[in-house]
């Protein structure tokens, strides 16, 4: 990869981490509400859930903006880590921090929701890559 092209993606990741380490700044220290009553506990229990799921994401996305960083300064950045091909452009464009081609990234996926247990349909919801 030409270095103009390694240093646009480079902008492009440290723009992203600075991002995702201010979404969890924000969020950190999740606040244990007192609920006034049942109803309110529910809600308050969903909520959390719901927040304590978005973090695992922002986490694990900065925990990938960051590992792709350190494969720019490797030099081995835009290579697939499954199949060391060249990850294509149109696919870097769309996720900078890819560390797998579409294929190799279906099958780690598949995998991790093997493991994991989770369902394929929680899979397919994850935003689209
Ligand atoms: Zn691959």
């Amino acid at each position: 990869m030409e270095p103009r092209e390694l240093e646009r993606y480079r902008a492009l990741l440290e723009a992203k981490e600075a991002e995702l380490v201010e979404a969890l700044r924000r969020r950190d220290g999740i606040a244990i509400e007192k609920a006034a009553d049942a109803l309110d506990e529910v809600r308050l229990a969903a909520d959390r859930e719901l927040m304590i799921h978005t973090l695992d994401r922002e986490s694990l996305r900065l925990r990938e903006v960051r590992a792709a960083l350190a494969r720019i300064e490797e030099g081995a950045y835009g290579v697939c880590l499954g199949c060391e091909q060249p990850i294509p452009t149109k696919r870097l464009d769309a996720v900078p921090w890819a560390a797998y081609c579409v294929r190799c990234q279906e099958a780690v996926d598949a995998q991790r929701a093997a493991e994991t247990g989770g369902s394929l349909l929680e899979t397919l919801l994850e935003e689209p890559v």
